[in-house]
């Protein structure tokens, strides 16, 4: 009996049968069937996805929320839907404080512009790690040229850990209003110690924002549990489509935070002297929403909710330790990143070949892998590499697929050396 098996999940279905649901995993590359470790830079829709996008636009597709009549009543039924199904994923309060974006960089985004302008005052400092994505620095940045908040940055440890100590010294002066920090690394994999982190950071007076983009995919979330004020992901990582996110915050701070953006649907009253913002979270959904988008992110969430977490974290857990071993077993390798809490996301160099060369080699074996700097350059420089091969795992992965990855490094090792 292989680990595919056990991880069954209540329905019957193994996760090795649910690659069925992927037509894409079928397909060839350069003659050979896709082998994909590319899932953190973008993961593969299940039909489920696909079918129930397809089925808004044949069948009851209209816009949402102004309409009177029944296809506007039904898409707008489905769309509220899809908030429900990420207000239940995280466990929110209630599904109000699900505010679409377009992915997981406007989420943050758009706190870095309305709670960072409207809430945090001049002086006051933003705390972010060394481990962050671009898309959890530059807003930041941003910010602080604007509006003269302070940007910190806590160091990460050789292990690819954040340093706690370190954190707690930088929170110490009381000036940090918002802790915005990665609840899991695209780079290195290490999940952050969550709830340790705002405990920390409410001690010290400070809001936490979590980039929850690689985490959500692989962990269960619980909002409420972590005691987190925001919480930030992305659908095209979580089997649903591009173009659709969610923010979710607190009730309380989405009422005090200013409109980002202004426009149709998050009004109450305009006229030419003033207007007036609708109720949370409509006021954060000016223009016409990605409703095809949203109703596709409501079917990757059942998906996901249908197989469990239980199943998926198991399941990657032991595609990692594999992977972990396999690569460590090539000559040359360098595995970038050894934190004792991590997901699917294993990072690597190879002696004297660049990092695109490696990947480019892979792929004339169909292995998908990600190289380069993973908007991730600060943490770059920090490992001192500019580049490095990433092989990232879904629930679809397969333990012969990561045979067959170091299988190829192997080979593309006798290549340079
Ligand atoms: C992918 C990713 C993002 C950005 O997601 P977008 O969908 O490109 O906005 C941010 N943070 C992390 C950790 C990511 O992996």
């Amino acid at each position: 009996m292989n680990v595919l098996s056990l991880a069954k999940e209540p329905a019957g279905k193994s996760l090795a049968e649910r690659r069925a649901d992927f037509p894409i995993l079928s397909e060839k590359v350069h003659g050979r069937t896709l082998i994909y470790l590319d899932s953190a830079a973008s993961a593969q829709k299940p039909r489920a996805v696909i079918t129930a996008m397809v089925e808004t636009m044949e069948r009851q597709y209209a816009n949402v929320h102004r309409g009177l009549h029944w296809m506007s009543e039904r898409t707008t039924e489905a769309y509220e839907e899809a908030r429900r199904a990420a207000a239940r994923l995280i466990n929110a309060r209630e599904s109000e404080e699900i505010v679409f974006v377009r992915n997981s960089t406007e989420a943050i985004n758009l706190v870095a512009h309305s709670y960072g302008r409207g809430v945090l005052r001049p002086g006051q400092a933003v705390l972010i790690s060394e481990m962050e994505h671009h898309s959890n620095i530059v807003p930041w940045q941003l910010l602080r040229d604007a509006h003269g908040v302070e940007l910190r940055v806590a160091p990460v440890t050789d292990a690819g850990e954040l340093d706690m100590l370190a954190l707690a010294r930088l929170l110490e002066d009381g000036k940090v209003a918002l802790v915005a920090i990665t609840h899991m690394s695209n780079v290195l994999g290490t999940v952050t110690p969550a709830e340790r982190i705002v405990r920390m950071a409410h001690a010290a007076g400070a809001k936490v924002l979590f980039d929850g983009s690689q985490a959500i995919v692989h962990r269960p979330v619980d909002v409420q549990a972590l005691d987190a004020d925001f919480y930030a992901f992305t659908g095209h990582k979580l089997y649903g489509p591009t173009g659709i996110g969610v923010l979710w915050a607190r009730r309380e701070l989405l009422e005090r935070m200013p409109p980002f953006l202004g426009g149709g649907e998050m009004i109450s009253e305009v006229t030419f002297e003033r207007s007036t913002w609708a109720a949370v979270p409509h006021k954060f959904e000016a223009g016409t929403p990605a409703i095809i988008e949203a109703i596709g992110l409501g079917a990757a969430i059942r998906y996901v909710e249908e197989i469990g977490y239980p199943a998926i974290t198991a399941h990657e857990a032991a595609l990692t330790e594999h992977a972990l071993a396999r690569l460590a077993a090539v000559e040359g390798v360098r595995v970038i990143g050894q934190a004792q809490d991590r997901g699917g996301v294993v990072s690597f160099t190879l002696d004297r070949a660049h990092a695109h060369d490696v990947a480019t080699l892979l792929d004339r074996s169909g292995i998908a892998v990600r190289a380069g700097h993973h908007c991730a350059e600060p943490l770059m420089r920090r490992f001192g590499v500019d580049s490095t091969a990433r092989a990232s795992f879904a629930l679809y992965t397969t333990m012969d697929e990561i045979d067959a990855l170091a299988e190829a490094l192997a080979k593309v090792r006798e290549f340079f050396r």
